[in-house]
Order: structure tokens, then C-alpha cells, then sequence
């Protein structure tokens, strides 16, 4: 035979669909997975065949028997059936990241989630009268206890909060917002794109840095219909500027009897300041301030689920609540059993501050986190030895979500630097990071100058973190 012939015999070989689907360890798989993934696992596994053998020219695959084939199909289906969305390691530093999740929910908010989405619940259903109930029952009492306001709702997040807001009271009019709170915020929540989706005109007040009382009533129309004052979340205007007093706003919408409202995006409703964190302004604060309306998401400072709280006035709440989007943008029953937890361990900020990963985590004092760095050192360092250094160091924590935009939480972490400099730093850098990112629970740290820095501040499970280092390939760094 020569080297065409065998090449064509080789290809031959490979098995058809119809023929592996009928083996018995095939149609175990099938009953397991479904014909279709199979099918098309199958299909795959042909391609890759075909590919190998054109790649390389000539047949040193041999023959593709049924085993051989099979073999590959199973990591295939492997392949096919792992979860995209999993969980990692946050040690990046950022306690709230959006691209990881935000929030870590407390123990008790997800057996209450266990709970009520495996049976049926009185989500909306009122079990004293055996009539309709309205699913905001279940937490708008405490919300009211905890905020000291009238009334409360919830919705899908606080982009959705903001909007249901704008659309409901100020639809086809002109909201008045400082030029210094045009904020955008990650992930694409632009206060003016959201003011233009909600229907509303935008009505920029004063400058950039200053913005006196005076330019309100200047901007005040026939068409206004709400103040908007949005929390700068992630950054601080310094220097030499103004803003007007929550207070003064309230007089004034009184005055004007237009609605005044508040975003405050990473609210928390308790006073962080006994965490050891500075003072940050909590709905309570705003709605004794003579806000109408103050709206907060679920899943930053506040550590629940991910959802948009809005609390002030009853008629303007309940003009909300009959706003059809209210209807489109309303949370789960799983959201609502979160959540519903969450605001009881509230009621004790000693248990919240155990209780809720979030207040744990952002108060975790930096010499238990040196400890922690203390006892993981050694199983890290074997396992780069001979190519990276690995050094405990101090290093800074952020809280994130646009909580705290300006200060930083003293943090221990690891400081992990090429040994071996047989290959320029940036592509340490990628390979290391990307090593870590290729474990079984993924490593995500941060890169700052010439090191790969973990930082263990949200570092709990201990022992899943030291078995990852048994799977770390590091073939790619070698040699
Ligand atoms: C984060 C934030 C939002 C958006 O909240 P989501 O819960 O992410 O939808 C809106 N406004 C402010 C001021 C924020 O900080």
C-alpha cells in the first residue's frame, strides 16, 4: 500500500453515526444524556478524526476502531454535559465583583431557597382568607421596620428599580439631575441611556463640580415631574465643588410637590461603621433626610440576592405597583425567599456581621488573613517550586460594586513571581494566570506589576483550595 492508499484506508475506518449509536456502551450513554448530545458528540468525534489525519498527512492513528472511537466520544459527552457556570476562587481583591457573582449568599437565605422552590408556596396566595396575595407581602413589612419607610417593593435589580421608578412617575417628562451625577456605572447602566429607555427626558442641572439649590429652581418647568439625586458610586468628586443638601432637595419637592428620589446603588441598611468601615449613608438616613423614594440593589453592601429595592412614599409605591413593567420586572419566589431571610439576620447586626458573607468578608480583620496565608504558604510553594517564588505579602483589598469607590481594606495575599527567567514577564504572567484559571475550582487573581497576586481575603474553604494544586499543570511554564 502506499502512503494515498493507507491514508484513504484510515479514513475509511472511521466509524458511521449509525454503527457507534448501536453499540451497547453507546446506548448507555444515549439513555444517560439524550440522543441528540450524543449524536452530535459523535459527529464531532468524526470531524476531530478527519481533522487529525488531513493535519498530519499520513496515518501514524492506525486504524479507528470502536474503542478507540468510543474512548473519545466519552470525553467528549465530558465536554458537552460540564456546567459552564461554576464556581471559582475570587482572590482578585474585590470582595463585590459583578463579573463574579456579586454577593455570597448566608446559609440560612439559601435553605430558605432549597425550601420553597422544591414545593409549592403562598407566593401570592393569602392563606388566612384563601384569596390572591401580592408577592412583595413577603418582605415589604420588614423592609418598612429596617428603613423606617411607608412602604416597599422589589424588583429584578436596581437598574430595574431606577427605571420602573422613572417610567412610573415621570413618563413623557423632564427629570432634573445634577451634571456631577451623570454616572456610569459597569456594565453598561448609563443614567442617560436609562432615563431615555424609562421615557423620560433628562434636564441637566448646574456643572460638573458645583451645583447649587438656586440652578433647581432656575431648571424647574411646567414639564418636571421628578429630582433625581444618584449616589456617585465609583468616584469621588473632590476639590473644589458643591452639591446640594439632601435636605434642601426635600424642601424644595415639597414645595414644588414633585417627587424627589434618591438612587443609592450599594446601599446598606445598617451603619458599617462598627465593621471598622467609614460611615456610608443608609436608606433609613435618606428617607429621615425627606426623600420620597430611595433605591438600592439586593446584591452589593446589602449581601442578598440580586434584585432592586425601592422604599418611600405608599401613593408612590402603589402608583408603581400598577405600572405593568412592574409586572415584567418582578423578582422570583426564590429571590424573595433570599431575600427575606437575609433582612431578619438584620435585625441583629452581630449575627449579620457572622451571618452574611458579604459583612464577614469586608470586616475580616488583616492578621487573621496573614494566619490564613500563613498555613496555605507551604502547600503553594511546593508546587511551584523550581519555577515561581511564592511570598506572603500585605497588599490591598477593595469592598467593589461601587461600595467605598475610594478606600481600601488592608489584606494578606501571595505574591507569585517568575524563578526561572527563562521567558519574558508577560508571558509568566499568561501562562501562570492561565494555569490557575485551568484548575478544577478556577484561581482568579490579579496581575500587578511583574507578579501574579492573590489576595485571600475571600478565601473560606480552605481544603478545595489546597486540593487544587494537586491538578496545577504547569508543562507550559517548564523547561
Ligand atoms: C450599581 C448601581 C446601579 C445598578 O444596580 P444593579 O443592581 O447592578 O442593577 C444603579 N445605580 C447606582 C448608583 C449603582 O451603584
Amino acid at each position: 500500500m502506499n502512503k494515498l492508499q493507507s491514508f484513504k484506508s484510515v479514513l475509511a475506518s472511521i466509524p458511521a453515526v449509525h454503527e457507534i449509536q448501536n453499540l451497547p456502551k453507546v446506548q448507555k450513554l444515549i439513555s444517560q444524556h439524550g440522543h441528540s448530545l450524543v449524536t452530535s458528540a459523535i459527529r464531532s468525534v468524526q470531524s476531530d478524526f478527519r481533522d487529525l489525519l488531513t493535519a498530519s498527512g499520513e496515518n501514524n492513528l492506525g486504524k479507528i476502531n470502536n474503542d478507540k472511537f468510543i474512548k473519545q466520544l466519552k470525553n467528549k459527552v465530558l465536554i458537552l454535559t460540564e456546567n459552564t457556570l461554576k464556581p471559582i476562587f475570587n482572590l482578585t481583591g474585590t470582595v463585590l465583583h459583578t463579573n463574579f457573582g456579586r454577593a455570597l449568599l448566608p446559609d440560612k437565605a439559601i435553605k430558605s431557597i432549597e425550601l420553597i422552590a422544591s414545593d409549592a408556596s403562598n407566593l401570592e396566595y393569602d392563606i388566612t382568607s384563601g384569596e390572591r396575595g401580592d408577592r412583595d407581602n413577603h418582605i415589604d413589612e420588614k423592609l418598612c421596620r429596617l428603613t423606617g419607610a411607608e412602604a416597599a417593593t422589589i424588583v429584578n435589580n436596581n437598574a430595574a428599580a431606577v427605571t420602573l421608578v422613572l417610567n412610573s412617575l415621570a413618563r413623557r417628562k423632564e427629570v432634573l439631575v445634577s451634571r456631577g451625577e451623570l454616572i456610569e456605572i459597569g456594565g453598561s447602566f448609563r443614567l442617560p441611556d436609562i432615563m431615555s429607555s424609562s421615557g423620560c427626558k433628562l434636564h441637566e442641572v448646574g456643572t460638573t463640580n458645583r451645583t447649587y439649590l438656586q440652578d433647581f429652581e432656575e431648571a424647574l418647568g411646567p414639564r418636571t415631574a421628578l429630582i433625581l439625586k444618584a449616589h456617585t458610586s465609583n468616584y469621588k468628586l473632590q476639590g473644589f465643588t458643591s452639591d446640594v443638601k439632601e435636605k434642601d432637595f426635600a424642601n424644595f419637592s415639597k414645595k414644588n410637590n414633585i417627587p424627589f428620589v434618591v438612587d443609592l446603588g450599594s446601599g446598606s441598611i445598617i451603619d458599617l461603621s462598627y465593621l471598622g468601615l467609614p460611615k456610608c449613608q443608609t436608606p433609613a438616613e435618606t428617607i429621615k433626610n425627606g426623600a420620597d423614594l430611595v433605591t438600592f440593589s439586593g446584591d452589593k453592601l446589602l449581601g442578598g440576592p440580586q434584585c432592586g429595592i425601592i422604599v418611600g412614599r405608599k401613593d408612590l409605591i402603589s402608583r408603581i405597583k400598577k405600572n405593568p413593567l412592574k409586572r415584567a420586572l418582578r423578582c422570583d419566589k426564590m429571590t424573595i425567599a433570599a431575600f427575606s431571610e437575609l433582612l431578619k439576620l438584620y435585625e441583629n447586626p452581630k449575627k449579620a456581621k457572622t451571618e452574611i458573607p458579604t459583612l464577614r468578608l469586608i470586616s475580616r480583620r488583616k492578621d487573621e488573613i496573614q494566619k490564613l496565608a500563613k498555613r496555605m504558604h507551604p502547600t503553594i510553594k511546593s508546587s511551584l517550586s523550581g519555577i515561581a517564588t511564592v511570598q506572603i505579602i500585605a497588599c490591598k483589598s477593595q469592598v467593589g460594586s461601587g461600595s467605598f469607590p475610594v478606600e481600601f481594606l488592608p489584606s494578606f495575599g501571595f505574591k507569585i513571581e517568575q524563578k526561572l527567567k527563562n521567558r519574558s514577564s508577560s508571558q509568566f504572567l499568561n501562562s501562570i494566570s492561565s494555569a490557575f484559571r485551568a484548575l478544577p475550582v478556577p484561581i482568579v487573581g490579579r496581575i500587578n506589576k511583574n507578579a501574579f497576586l492573590l489576595d485571600l481575603r475571600c478565601l473560606e474553604n480552605e481544603t478545595l483550595f489546597a486540593k487544587q494544586f494537586q491538578y496545577l499543570n504547569l508543562k507550559e511554564l517548564e523547561s
